[in-house]
Formats: structure tokens, sequence, C-alpha cells
């Protein structure tokens, strides 16, 4: 169904190109149609995910995935540059096992470490095993002094689509506090998804994290507390051998086709092209960043002119706090008011069933719907005002600047997410098709419309962190650089 759609619409829209030419209404159908027809978007993605596979930032591979992403927008002819930047502290797992041993029973589970994870001494660490709970305040007071030294394994419901992934990070932050404030040894989350996947999910307390931290298979886990609950005393070996360091340099992939009319103006379009290193990051975000390349490389390839300058973004550092866009906001501070808006594709292959505005919907509404309109073939779209941590529109946010976020279905995203099943034949890759020419008509649109909003002082940004970005902020530790004046808009 999807295939047939692609056919109509691509003939659809060349029909509009040979009735008249250079206006721009018929430029945004000939890119329409260029991102339908045959382009290297699959193949950059086989590349990108199959030969140099997870790129954690730091890694080796993460640089590789940098200079193949200069090479692409090269061959593109799209002016590309590799911007550094600051990484504030190496993380990288080299291995990680676990031994659960007590009452005659001695199994070995399999576990990931969990990022910012600190590692153990050589041989491992030993503790007592305790069930606590989903990690509540009654369960950890429950458990009172026996919680003190012990690594507490916390049960999780199995995870089945987005939204449930958004309640393990906002839920984690307090589970992480409380655990550590009843003075735990480390923390054991059983694994959250189907087929006992192991996946590396971000601890809240990033960098700043002092404790031992895992995913426990979930056959693993439910089989230590099935053993405690008949009364067997479990001890917990966790053996975590890390690649740890310092501050070290990173970078983003910026290409760059220059606006003819208003070249100081800029719109965004991102995708995260680090991703961790269980898997090879195929969902999570490899497909986007074929797509956001796949775009820069049609407009070019057409010969289009945008009247503002397109910035076509691959951040780094997503996965350990959107550090990459972070940089970006700050590296280019004299630029932001020039900056009309930055979109953000994060959500795998599932179809793009609208935007989500981060509180400018109202203002944006009119341009969204205009830039949709060569695409409404693969509409409806919805829109959502809501305002999201996330990915990396945030810091765009933060600084007043239009932030939007692709909105997709859910699809397989969730129980791959992070996992090692996050590979190349995952990718619904029609639907990338499909995805990628909503995203070309989007920042085509942008970068023509005439535009009605500006940048937002401080205040204005404050308006939409009190609209409900707040409590994503705390979740996630962010609000105090906020509050603090180091991220966002100081005036
Ligand atoms: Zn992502």
């Amino acid at each position: 169904m999807t295939h047939r759609r692609t056919l109509t619409l691509a003939a659809a829209a060349l029909a509009l190109v040979s009735a008249s030419p250079a206006r721009p209404a018929d430029d945004a159908a000939r890119l329409v149609a260029a991102m339908l027809g045959e382009t290297p978007l699959i193949d950059d993605l086989r590349e990108l995910t199959d030969r140099i596979g997870g790129r954690a930032t730091g890694s080796e591979a993460n640089q590789r995935s940098v200079d193949w992403s200069v090479a692409k927008f090269g061959e593109a002819g799209v002016e590309a540059r590799a911007e550094p930047f600051e990484m504030p502290e190496l993380w990288l797992e080299t291995s990680a096992s676990a031994v659960i041993e007590g009452a005659g029973v001695r199994f070995a589970p399999r576990v990931a470490a969990m990022p910012f994870s600190a590692d153990t001494p050589e041989g491992g660490a030993s503790a007592p095993l305790v069930d606590a709970g989903t990690g509540t305040a009654e369960d950890l007071a429950r458990l009172g002094d026996t919680a003190g030294g012990a690594f507490a394994l916390i049960s999780m419901p199995i995870l089945e689509d987005i939204p449930g992934l958004f309640t393990e990070y906002i839920e984690a932050s307090g589970i992480e506090q409380r655990a550590f404030a009843a003075g735990v040894a480390g923390l054991v989350y059983m694994g959250s998804r189907p087929g006992n996947q192991l996946y590396r999910h971000n601890a809240s307390y990033g960098i700043d994290n002092e404790h031992p931290m895992v995913v426990m298979s979930r056959d693993a886990a439910t089989r230590a507390l099935r053993l405690m609950a008949t009364g067997a005393e479990l001890t917990l070996t966790l053996d975590l051998e890390l690649e740890t360091g310092g501050a070290y340099t990173s970078h983003n992939v910026i290409g760059e086709i220059r606006g003819s009319e208003l070249p100081d103006e800029f719109v965004v379009i991102g995708a995260h092209l680090d991703s961790w290193d269980i898997g090879t990051g195929a969902l999570d975000n490899g497909c986007n960043v074929a797509l956001v390349i796949d775009v820069a490389r049609q407009i070019k390839r057409l010969g289009l002119e945008p009247k503002r300058t397109i910035r076509f973004a691959l951040w780094n550092g997503e996965e350990q706090g959107l550090l990459g866009s972070w940089a970006y906001n700050q590296a280019h501070k004299d630029e932001l008011d020039g900056h009309v808006m930055a979109a953000s594709f994060d959500t795998g292959s599932g179809r793009v069933r609208g935007f989500v505005a981060n509180g400018r919907l109202a203002e944006m509404r009119q341009v969204l719907d205009a830039s949709l309109e060569p695409v409404a073939g693969l509409g409806p779209f919805e829109y959502s005002d809501a305002a999201y941590y996330g990915t990396d529109h945030f810091d765009f946010v933060l600084e007043g600047v239009a932030g939007i976020m692709a909105d997709q279905e859910s699809a397989n995203y969730g129980p791959n997410y992070h996992a090692r099943p996050d590979t190349f034949d995952k990718v619904d890759q029609e639907q990338l098709k499909l995805n990628s020419a909503i995203a070309a008509a989007l920042v085509w649109g942008y970068a023509n419309a005439e535009i009605g909003w500006q940048r937002l002082d401080r205040a204005g940004v404050q308006k939409i962190i009190d609209g409900g970005l707040a409590e994503h902020m705390k979740a996630f530790r962010v609000m105090q650089y906020w509050e603090d004046g180091s991220r966002g808009r100081t005036d």
C-alpha cells in the first residue's frame, strides 16, 4: 500500500513540474518527486549501519561516521564541515558480566552497563541482591537497613511503545534518587524488552553518577526474584570493564546550502549521528541521518536555490545528553537571531504523522500547513504544541528558536531502542522514503516562506518551560543548567 502511494504521488508531482517552471511551489513539487524517486537513501543507511555499525560518541567507529558523513555531503556537492566541540567525559563499555549465587544456586545473567555506570574493581564487586520492587518510596522503606550496601533489583514492566519509553526515562530519576539515598551499592534494572534483549539506557545522573548500574536480561532477573521470594539469600557479583577518561573532542557534521536572498537566516534539519554500541543504530538514528543527507543531496542535484540558508545537521553526543546540539547553540550564538526553525527527526522509520511545535504552534501553523501541501497525499498531518526534551531540537527551544520534532508512529522503535536488534533490517524502507519526502517539503517550505515570528527572549522561553517542559527538564536533570544560565538564552 505504501508503495502504491509513493508512485501515485511521484506521478502527480512530476505532472506539476512539466506545467510551468521556476515557481517556488513547482520547486517543492520537484523536490518531493526527487525524494520519492531513485536515490541512494537506503544504500547510505546500509553503509552507515552495516559497515560502520554502532558508533558511540568517543569511539573509533564514531569518528569514522563523522568522516563518512562529510564525504557523503561532499560527493553530493554540498558544502560541509565537521565542527568540533568538547565532550566532558569518555565512557564506553568494554565488557560486562555478572554472577548470581547463594542457596546452592549459581548462574550468570547477561548484563549491560548503563551509560556512565561506575566500573568495578578487578574481579568484580560482590554484594547482597535485594528485591527493591519498582523502586517506590514504600519499596525502599520496606527494605530498611538491608538496602545499605546491596545491589537493588528494580522490576520493570514490558516496554511496548514510545510512551512507555518516556515513562521509563522519567521514572528512572526518582528511582535512582531514592535508591542512592537508601545507600544501595548499585542498581540492577530488570530488562524491559521482549525477548530478553539488553539495551543501554541512560542513567539519570549522567556523568555525575558514581554507582555501578546495569540492565539485566529479563529471564535472569525474574529468576532471581522468584528465588528471593522463596527465601533464598543471593549475592550478585558484577564485573564491569569500562573505557573511561576525561574531556575529549567530538564533532557535529554540518552541511549547508546557502540562501540566495536571505543567507543570514537559517533553517536547520537535524538527526543525531551517534548511537549506542549495542546494535548498529539503524532506527536510532541512522535512518534519519540518511534522510537528512538525502534531502541535501536532492536539493543540490536539482539546482534548487532556497531563499534562506539550510543547514543539515548530524549531531554527535546526543545519547550523552544532547551535547552536540547544545554545543552548536553555543558556538553559533551570534547567528541564532537568524535561525527561524530547527527540526529533529529521531524516532526511527515510523510514519511521520505530524509535528510537535514546542510552544510555537499558533505562530507556525500557517507555514506548517503550506510547507506540507506538496505532500498532503502522505497525510493527514496533526500538530501538537507540547514541548519536549527528548532530542536535539531542545537546546534551540531553550535559546528561543522555534523547534520542531517529527511526531512519528511508534512502529517497532520502542522494543529495539538502544538494543541489539536495532539493525538495518528493522527499518521500514518504504516508509523512510515517504518520510524523507515529508522532511524535504517541511524544510523547503520553511526556507522559502514568509516568516512572521522571531526568536524569543528568556521570558518567552520561560513561558514554554512553565507550560509543561519543566517536568521533562527536571526528570532529565537539565533544569539546573537553565536556572544557572549555562544552558539556554540568558537575556
Ligand atoms: Zn535517538
